[in-house]
């Protein structure tokens, strides 16, 4: 924390409270002060009007109508009630007595205490196309955050600033710019919702993050499609321009392809991707303001989704299968043909998808169109995981550093620990998003332990303590000790 960030006072009692009242004063003027109560210190946001009397005494009408009464009709002196009690410490519960001798003594030293600040809203501010950083600043900017995945990046860094830079203008005249809503295709934890959630805050715009396994057509359980937009809009705190210009990412998008073989009818699948062109291409939809579902009891209002940028994502088991499948039809065929699984063992097969995959996967055609941006996402690898785990400006790492830093220790984790973490992760097979748990389960005992001992300086992770062979090294300030157990 910065010096700036204190503020100091001034200890001489007579000018600091001069200038206390008089800054009360000031601030009083902007409404941002209110009055208490003299005798159970309320504030008047609590206990409704105050009734002001000589010298800035306020009081509540609560108290007053206790006083009240207290004296009326009860035989006794007021004045004396009060010195006996006050003689014998006796306090009666929920009242408390005035003491007029205090009111004399002069000003109570403050009668008005600061209101409780209203959360700020975010003030709208029509997108200007100068605001809108280039592709290579969004791309540096999630370059911070996320590792590897350059094709992804890049595409979506393309994408967007030609989606916004289309909203900033306006351009819908002769030349029709497209919509640049885009299909993610990945494995589960390889990024694709931090991808997203990381560009909508770089370029402070409302996101909403919808699962499209939990959508239905209209009037079946589940919620409807139009729902993904109010959730934007609260995301957008109920402001409808702001929501315009917001980020719509619907994930396990996968899970809506048509059903292969069915006789039902398919309400959360084909009907489901039916249902979503209207809002891909741009409508005007009318979403209840402040609730998820329309209702009698909720105003309604109108959004339009033609600003809005749509970013789907999904898995799509199998997929590859469908495109070796077609690759190695092709290549098998003709004057050049190759073995027959040539692309059985080819690694980023998921990069050669085509429209006609998809289609073939179970998306309809007219879905696919709305999402002209269709990129890949790689599976991660240990040395993407070990990456992941120590170089975005949020590592996980980085922030138990940043923890135990605070208790003065070092923390170390040496390359054996580090790979070890990574193993275990590919082990479970669900990417990156195994790594946190890993590391939240050996880290318990670590944040438990150290701050018990003042003497520990540095602290460091080997492979050995992952694997549950042995324990961290400990060195103690000063001289280093090394200590295995
Ligand atoms: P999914 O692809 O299933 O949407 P997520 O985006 O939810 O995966 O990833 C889970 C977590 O893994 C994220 O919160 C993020 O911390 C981490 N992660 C995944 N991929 C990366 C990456 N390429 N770079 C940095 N962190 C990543």
């Amino acid at each position: 924390m910065s010096e700036n960030d204190f503020t100091l006072v001034d200890t001489e009692e007579g000018k600091g409270e001069k200038r206390e009242a008089e800054s009360a004063r000031e601030d009083d003027k902007e409404g941002e002060y209110e009055k208490v109560c003299f005798v159970c210190h309320r504030p008047e946001s609590v206990t409704g009007p105050m009734m002001s009397l000589p010298n800035n005494i306020t009081i509540c009408k609560d108290c007053m109508q206790k006083s009240f009464d207290l004296m009326a009709g009860s035989g006794f002196d007021y004045n004396q009630i009060m010195n006996n009690l006050n003689m014998q410490g006796f306090n009666m519960p929920g009242i408390q007595f005035m003491n007029m001798s205090d009111l004399e003594n002069g000003i109570p030293p403050q009668q008005k205490i600061k209101k409780k600040k209203k959360k700020e809203t975010k003030k709208f501010k029509k997108l200007d196309i100068h605001d809108i950083p280039a592709p290579h600043k969004i791309k540096a900017r999630l370059d911070e955050y996320v590792v590897g995945q350059e094709q992804a990046k890049k595409a979506m860094s393309v994408a967007v600033y030609n989606h916004y830079k289309r909203v900033a203008t306006d351009t819908m005249d002769d030349i029709e710019i497209e919509k640049s809503n885009m299909l993610m295709i990945g494995p589960t934890g390889s990024g694709k919702t931090f991808m997203v959630k990381t560009l909508a805050k770089l370029l402070d715009v409302p996101l909403a993050i919808t699962d499209a396994t939990s959508l239905t057509e209209a009037g079946y359980i589940g919620d409807d499609i139009e729902s993904v937009v109010s959730k934007l809009l609260a995301a957008a705190d109920n402001d409808v321009e702001r929501a315009e210009q917001g980020i719509i990412f619907i994930d396990e998008i996968d899970k809506i392809a048509k059903k292969r073989s069915t006789n039902q009818r398919d309400v959360s699948g084909e009907s489901v991707q039916q249902g979503m062109l209207k809002l891909l291409e741009g409508s005007e939809v009318e979403v209840p303001v402040g609730a998820n579902s329309k209702n009698a009891m909720v105003p309604l209002t109108t959004v339009n989704t033609k600003n809005i940028l749509f970013i789907c994502g999904g898995a799509f088991p199998d997929l590859d299968e469908i495109i070796k499948e077609r690759l190695n039809k092709k290549s098998s065929m003709g004057f050049n043909a190759d073995l027959k699984d040539k692309y059985d063992k080819e690694k980023n097969i998921l990069d050669k998808v085509t429209v006609e995959d998809l289609r073939k996967f179970g998306m309809i055609p007219e879905f696919i169109g709305r999402l002209p941006i269709i990129f890949t996402l790689q599976g991660l690898d240990k040395e993407m995981l070990v990456k992941i785990l120590k170089e975005p400006k949020n590592a996980i790492l980085k922030q138990y550093q940043k923890l135990l830093s605070l208790d003065e220790v070092n923390l170390l984790f040496d390359d054996g620990a580090l790979e070890a973490i990574a193993e275990k992760a590919m082990e479970k097979d669900t990417g990156a998003r195994a790594l946190r748990a890993i590391i939240e389960e050996f880290m318990l005992d670590i944040m438990y332990e150290i701050p018990k001992d003042d003497g520990i300086g540095q602290v460091t992770i080997t492979r050995a303590y992952i694997e549950g062979t042995g324990g961290p090294l400990i060195e103690l300030r000063g001289q280093p000790v090394p200590r295995l157990d």
